[in-house]
């Protein structure tokens, strides 16, 4: 259950990734109408061929072909088909290849030709629901919130998850535990942990969520008609967030950059200083970070505790994340730090004074809710200094409200999500 891979296993499953990456590449490129699933195949085969893989599925699961290729109504295991696509039409390709022992299992719904809005939008809404469920895919999470990220996400966007689709671990098999269902409640199942690599897949309708299978005994269609995209990828976890093995360089994150796991995409545009730019903190950012809060902070400090700002209350809390603020010239102009844990907790924020009244703090601000809501926690709250009048106006505008008595002249704000 849930194997951490070695470094070797861990290596092959990278090169294993990037050929999956790769097939999609190659295949997506000859998607036009007119040209058929069996064509594809073929495609999909010489590359494989040429870099050495094979495909997992007739091994792995008895499926008939190399690759699933699912049309418009059909929602997965679709047998590739000597029918023409048409314009309009949606086709799901699924890739599961393996290389050096190990497997990496990849899907993406393409258009073919000019695609309706509607089927647009489905597309849309399943990308980025894998992409919340990868950005779930955490050390130290539970595998159940990957299932209520991609769920929560794809229901606010109107449709259903497939039930009897998982995702699942995978290495030297194509299908390991755990499986990863695309519903149901975060903080269950299994803990993720650093090494282990996870195939993330949403399958989503359109209609309702119901399926049955075709003649052929693979081939499930909705049972109403309805439009399904599928979009899948191959995820190590490390500890620094989750690493998606199987991405080409052509796809986009429909939600934020691969540095940021899909979780932060977040630019604020202001008049004054022109576009803000907000990305997860590296190391080399520490000393501007101590310069800032000494600048901001320390007036505030000296007259609430008679003492400066000290670098171990920024960066003393291992579990905590911070996202840093910075213009197009590289300029720190601000940073957040937060832990999350029943409630979203809001160490430090801090905006230099050339970025106030910009909406660079209300932009953070809620970012950190959007975070919070989407792993359902209770409540973002903070302390601040009972003399930071401008700040405690701030919170109270968004809607913070101060709870209890001050505790060493400091305040503590909670808003309720
Ligand atoms: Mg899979």
């Amino acid at each position: 259950m849930g194997l951490v891979k070695t470094a070797e296993e861990i290596h092959a499953l990278r090169q294993a990734g990037r050929m999956n990456a790769k097939v999609h590449e190659q295949v997506s490129a000859a998607l036009q109408p007119g040209v058929t699933g069996v064509e594809l195949e073929q495609i999909a085969l010489r590359v494989m061929k040429e870099m050495g893989a094979t495909s997992s599925f007739p091994e792995w699961t008895d499926f008939p072909s190399a690759i699933c290729v699912s049309v418009n109504e059909q929602v997965g295991h679709g047998i590739p088909s000597k029918t023409p696509l048409r314009e309009g039409d949606i086709v799901t390709i699924d890739v599961g290849l393996s290389y050096g022992g190990m497997h990496s299992d990849a899907a993406a719904t393409y258009p073919v030709g000019e695609v309706d809005e509607s089927a647009q939008r489905l597309m849309q809404a399943t990308k980025r629901a894998l992409y919340r469920g990868i950005a779930a895919a955490r050390d130290g999470a539970r595998v159940s919130d990957i299932s209520s990220a991609i769920y929560l996400d794809v229901k606010s966007a109107g449709y259903e998850t497939v039930r009897h689709a998982f995702g699942h671990g995978i290495g030297t098999a194509l299908h390991e535990d755990p499986q990863i269902a695309n519903f149901g409640p975060p903080g269950r199942g299994p803990g993720l942990r650093a090494g282990m690599v996870v195939a993330i897949e949403p399958v989503v309708t359109a209609g309702m969520r119901y399926t049955r299978t075709l003649d052929d005994g693979w081939t499930t269609v909705t049972v109403d008609g309805a439009f399904a995209a599928h979009f899948e990828h191959t995820v190590l976890i490390t500890e620094a967030g989750p690493e998606i093995l199987t991405r080409a360089s052509s796809d986009t994150d429909p939600v934020g950059d691969l540095e940021n796991c899909g979780e932060l995409a977040l630019t604020v545009r202001t008049d004054k200083l022109g576009p803000i730019h907000v990305r997860r903190m590296k190391e080399a950012d520490r000393a501007a970070m101590v310069d800032l809060v000494h600048r901001t902070m320390d007036p505030i400090l000296m007259e609430a505790w008679g003492r400066r700002s000290q670098p171990n209350e920024l960066f003393g809390d291992p579990s905590a994340e911070a996202w840093v603020c910075a213009l197009d010239s590289g300029e720190m102009v601000g940073f957040v730090i937060f832990v999350m844990g029943a409630s979203l907790h809001v160490n430090t924020l801090v905006v230099s004074p050339s970025c106030q009244r910009t909406g660079l703090g209300r932009a953070l601000m809620t970012e950190l809710e959007g975070v919070a809501r989407r792993r359902q926690l209770s409540a973002v709250e903070l302390w601040v200094q009972e003399n930071n009048a401008t700040a405690i106006a701030f919170y109270e505008k968004l809607g913070f409200v101060v709870v209890g008595k001050p505790y060493f002249r400091t305040l503590h704000m909670r808003k309720t999500l």
